[in-house]
């Protein structure tokens, strides 16, 4: 604001003492060098862009410390770090997405959840669909929020006992867990193993919250204990989310531009409020309509900083360390 009109201001002035020079003295009035408005109107112009492809073509996280800016579903990430594609106990899918970017405190979460979760389930590891890219930001399909290198999916299937090639992992579908009527798990692919999976990840300190289809929340308040259930309040029912769950991080502490999301609220959700997401007139609500999407935001809808980290030149560590992970 105050940049604008400092570079604003004084053009305003020349433009009227031209016009005055004009009145009294018929003297051409030479055009300045080079058009100060001519900044305003570039920043405006890129402000106006669509963040979405943008952020997408980067394919090196930026230059700088690891750093969350903004809102789960409206920031971006600097120093992004990327999950190594295939560990002991973990799989990343959909390779081709160039997801499996995060804040360093993911991609930590991840490592130490992988064989934790293994060891809850019997499973020989999970599953990992989408992270962030490697700036964070908007993504041209598939979420509102996963901008700011804090949100993962991981998958209700347990990963094979052998390295996936790179084409399995574009092709193999997620499980479906949730029965067709939208009101219970599916008897024939929900087991108790994906009950203790999720337990596992919502135990975690650093987890803010876990996303779960209604009907999931619903099996798990008919099946857990009513004893020591503080985890089940992170445990969250939303629209979609019937094959995979999604996992989010509070905000790290190196990052004062992380914005938090309300503390979910007390007690195991198994309430009344729960009622509401069996209403007809939602189960009859098409997914994607809700799920949404991040392509339609302009770049002056992110925080300013989320420009710099555009702008910012790659880190080639980061590329170095990408390269060298199998496929
Ligand atoms: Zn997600």
């Amino acid at each position: 604001m105050s940049k604008s009109l400092t570079v604003v201001l004084p053009v305003l002035v020349a433009l009227n003492c031209a016009a005055v020079a004009k009145a009294t003295a018929p003297v051409p009035v030479p055009l300045p060098r080079s058009n100060p408005l001519r900044n305003t109107e570039q920043e405006k112009q890129e402000n106006a862009k669509p963040a979405a492809p943008l952020f997408s073509e980067e394919k090196l996280p930026s230059l700088g410390r690891a750093m969350v800016i903004g809102y789960y579903p409206r920031g971006c990430l600097q120093g992004g770090v990327a999950l190594p594609p295939t560990g002991p106990t973990w799989q990343v899918m959909r390779l081709s997405r160039d997801r499996n970017w995060g804040h360093p405190d993911l991609v930590r979460f991840l490592e130490r959840f992988a064989p934790l979760a293994a060891e809850a389930t019997g499973w020989k590891g999970i599953l990992i669909g989408d992270m962030a890219q490697p700036r964070g930001g908007p993504l041209p399909f598939g979420h509102k929020s996963h901008q700011t290198g804090l949100d993962v999916d991981v998958w209700f299937m347990p990963m094979p006992d052998r390295i996936l090639s790179k084409q399995e992992r574009e092709s193999i579908l997620s499980s479906n867990v949730v029965a067709a009527d939208g009101k219970h798990v599916d008897d024939k692919r929900w087991s108790p193993a994906d009950a203790a999976f999720i337990r596992t990840a919502a135990e975690q300190p650093e987890v803010e919250r876990v996303l779960v289809n209604a009907a999931i929340k619903k099996e798990l308040c008919r099946v857990e204990s009513k004893s020591d259930q503080s985890w089940m309040s992170k445990v969250r029912p939303w629209y979609g989310h019937d094959d995979h769950i999604h996992v989010r991080l509070r905000c790290p502490t190196d990052s004062p531009d992380c914005r938090a999301q309300p503390p979910v609220p007390g007690g195991d959700g198994c309430d009344k409020s729960l009622d509401h997401w069996f209403a007809d007139w939602i189960l009859r609500l098409k997914i994607p309509e809700f799920s949404g999407s991040s392509r339609n935001l302009k770049l002056k809808d992110l925080p300013p900083a989320c420009s710099a980290v555009l702008n910012a030149p790659a880190n080639p560590v980061s590329a170095t360390q990408q390269e060298s992970q199998p496929r």
